[in-house]
């Protein structure tokens, strides 16, 4: 604890030691009150002001210090001041003492509690920072919640206290009134609770609900105002229209047919989007031809001879185009159309907030109206503005898969330039394919939303299997000098010449905005499109779900923000559905797989939420061993003293099915102890699971309990000496149990 948290609790203390020392609390009473009423007029009459001043100081200290007694002051106010002064003084001075106690909660307790609960209070906290004033307004407004509880726990919430001080007068202007006037008829008082009777407390709760129905009011007022500028169609042609058939879109189509809606899906270009056609699917087709490449060159590792590779790259980017047509059926207009969902190819454009105009492919066009509409229409390549880009010319993740299909060889020199997941993918597989390969990075790590750990380990990977990895290189410009082609970066303050024969984009993906309506129809967009949290845009009938949303650019992510995105869109008027991310897992495909849901580490300082680590290194497991596949670990961070999992990264063969164990974990709410007692396979790659959380529970060990029952086997043996440590005191069944 520092040295100025020790002085106001201990000048607290006394204050409040101060108060009991003197009886005060005894005098707070009614009793007591109207007993010295007549003494203190008599001395209100010689000295007014002083009195008015010692009773504000009073107040403010008593309710500052949630000392009991404030009631009987208001009352006090009202005996002694009357009503109007009476009120001025304790509306002030409970303003006043109240956003002290606030702030005493705040200083003393919040950063403690935060970084304890801080997982369990961040609904909580978003529900604050959006609603705060509204929940307090609503609380101050029925007395019946006890003064000090509400002080103290708005303090440990981020509430601003300007807005807890105005919130706080406004609030108790009516509660403070009742009370005062209730004070100057002293002598009618019998009890503190006769003064509120049932009819005045229901008053009060109808106050605390208006505030509620205001806002709700007020939205309403709001959602309409929006579509004032247009004219509402009388009935519609469709329930949802939904742009875009990727992993968004054609979740949310499902959804909308399954539930019997009437459903048009508007794709432009291919059905399945990036992911099928240029992302998931041949980048991971690629890896699995890299790694077999990788395997054969170090056969030696598992006893066989090694080899150089021999393939033909088109054969190899042939196989990728063949994956792509197999599993092109799961997201044809034939399987969508049997489904129920009518499937127009064509340019979906955005006419008014139900109207969608579609180009389409035949060169005609159609309008369709609808209730609701979905935006899914995903991201692309980022391409930056960097001089001599187009005299090198340049491939991204949408053009490579053909542009190398047309080559017999690997890229000579690919440069990779980016040191995101798909530029790491990517680099480390066509570094195994035989090319010689540059990743450039701008930051001084690869991979850098991960831990620092797992961005050295990718590093270390990815340079042994052949790629130069550049970090801490800022592409100025690119230049064809001679036939030659060059990055121009920046390094250390020094201009640095990177020669290549190809270059890949890899710098990210930005969502789709342009062309399609969002800006006539004025929806708000900044990097991706603007949406609540039940996925509507400006216009509470349009949605946007997946890539062109954000704030996740996944395909799992797409489809589960595609299904919050659909209910809403056809049920949202009966219910509406918060999208949740609280437990989001990914992965990166690099070998070893680098895979993580909720906090690391570097999240968790960031976010000042206090942590525990447990790690498991791979190298300890059997099955990993056998495979030689052990680099890599499982790093799971949990609440402090407890087994509540708050975010785990697994680097390793796999790393992408195994975390899944603990995403199911966590969104069922189950800690390590529950992975613990569950029988994992042996020997598989899952007991990695298992065996990370015997590592916690190892260091949980109740060391003093074990000594006593090591004790208890020694006198049971008959044994006289002291407890000797068991020789085998750390096998595997005592950590796995
Ligand atoms: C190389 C690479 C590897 C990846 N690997 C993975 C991975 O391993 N795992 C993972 O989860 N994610 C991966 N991703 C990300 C994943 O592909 C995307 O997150 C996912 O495709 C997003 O789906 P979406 O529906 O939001 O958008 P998209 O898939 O982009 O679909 C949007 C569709 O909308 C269409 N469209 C746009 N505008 C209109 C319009 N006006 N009218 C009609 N149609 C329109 C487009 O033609 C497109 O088909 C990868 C991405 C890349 C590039």
């Amino acid at each position: 604890m520092n040295m100025s948290r020790l002085l106001v609790i201990l000048l607290l203390a006394a204050l409040v030691a101060t108060f009991f020392l003197f009886d005060l609390d005894s005098q707070l009473t009614l009793d007591a009150l109207k007993q010295h009423q007549a003494d203190i007029a008599g001395f209100k009459a010689d000295n007014p002001w002083l009195l008015a001043g010692v009773f504000f100081v009073f107040y403010v200290l008593v309710t500052a210090l949630s000392l009991p007694g404030a009631a009987i002051m208001t009352l006090a106010a009202g005996a002694l001041f009357g009503l109007w002064q009476g009120f001025v003084l304790v509306s002030f001075a409970s303003s006043l003492g109240a956003t002290l106690a606030f702030l005493v909660s705040r200083f003393l307790l919040r950063e403690s509690v935060q970084r304890r609960f801080g997982d369990k209070l961040k609904a909580i906290n978003a529900g604050v920072a959006r609603d705060g004033a509204f929940y307090l307004f609503s609380l101050r407004l029925v007395p019946v919640f006890p003064f000090f509880l509400i002080n103290i726990l708005m303090g440990l919430t981020p509430i601003k206290t300007v807005t807890y001080y105005w919130v706080s007068q406004l609030g108790m202007v009516a509660g403070t009134l009742v009370f005062v006037n209730a004070g100057t008829q002293l002598a009618a008082i019998d009890s503190l609770s006769g003064i509120l009777s049932p009819g005045l407390l229901l008053s009060f709760v109808l106050l605390g609900i208006f505030p509620f129905i205001a806002r709700a009011l007020v939205r309403l007022i709001q959602r309409r105002r929006v579509y004032r500028n247009w004219t509402r169609p009388r009935h519609y042609d469709r329930n949802l229209i939904v742009i875009g058939a990727g992993a968004a879109g054609l979740v949310s189509s499902y959804i909308a047919a399954a539930v019997k809606a009437k459903v048009t899906l508007v794709e432009a270009h291919k059905m399945g989007g990036d992911c099928l056609n240029t992302g998931c699917v041949p980048s991971k087709a690629l890896i699995r031809s890299a790694k077999l490449a990788h395997q054969i060159k170090h056969a030696d590792h598992y006893g066989l001879e090694a080899g150089t590779p021999n393939f033909s790259f088109k054969a190899v980017m042939a196989r990728i185009h063949d994956v792509i047509r197999k599993i092109e059926p799961h997201d044809s207009i034939e399987r969508y159309t049997n489904l129920g969902v009518e499937v127009l190819t064509g340019y979906g454009k955005l006419i008014d907030p139900w109207t969608v105009e579609i180009a389409l492919n035949d060169g005609s066009t159609q309008r369709l109206t609808a209730r609701s509409i979905i935006i899914a229409a995903g991201a692309r390549p980022l391409v930056p503005e960097l001089p001599g880009l187009d005299q090198v010319g340049y491939l991204t993740s949408d053009t490579l898969w053909d542009e190398f299909a047309q080559r017999d060889q690997p890229p000579r020199r690919l440069l990779v330039l980016g040191g995101g997941p798909i530029g790491c993918e990517l680099a480390q597989s066509f570094a195994r394919l035989g090319s010689e390969v540059i990743q450039a990075e701008l930051g001084d790590r690869l991979m850098a939303r991960e831990d620092s750990d797992v961005s050295q380990l990718v590093e270390s990977v990815l340079t042994k299997d052949g790629v130069r990895v550049l970090t801490g290189h800022k592409a100025l410009r690119f230049e064809r000098r001679d036939g030659r082609k060059l990055m121009i970066a920046e390094h250390r303050g020094n201009e640095v010449e990177v020669e290549f024969d190809d270059l890949l984009l890899a710098l990210g993906r930005s969502a789709r905005l342009q062309g399609y309506g969002l800006e006539q129809l004025g929806i708000q967009t900044q990097r991706t499109v603007q949406t609540n949290d039940y996925l509507e845009t400006l216009y509470p009938n349009i949605y946007a779900a997946g890539d062109v949303a954000g704030p996740y650019q996944f395909t799992h992510t797409a489809a589960h923000m595609a299904w919050y995105a659909t209910v809403n869109a056809l049920f949202g008027h009966l219910k509406r559905f918060r999208v949740d991310y609280s437990v989001i897992p990914w992965a990166t495909f690099v070998a070893p797989e680098v895979a993580r849901v909720g906090l690391n580490e570097q999240e968790a300082e960031e976010q000042g939420i206090a942590v525990e680590v447990t790690r498991y290194g791979l190298d300890d497991l059997d099955r990993a061993i056998a495979d030689g596949t052990d680099a890599g670990f499982i790093k799971v961070l949990t609440v402090p003293g407890k087994d509540k999992i708050l975010g785990v990264t697994i680097v390793g063969e796999h790393a992408g099915d195994l975390l899944a164990e603990y995403v199911l974990a966590m969104k069922q709410g189950l800690g390590l102890n529950k992975i613990l007692g569950t029988i994992h396979i042996y020997p598989t790659l899952a007991e990695a699971n298992k065996y990370a959380a015997g590592e916690w529970k190892r260091a949980h060990a109740p060391e003093r309990l074990l000594s006593w029952v090591g004790r208890y086997h020694d006198w049971r043996r008959g044994s006289r000496g002291a407890h000797a440590e068991h020789p085998n005191a750390k096998t595997r069944e005592e950590v796995s149990r």
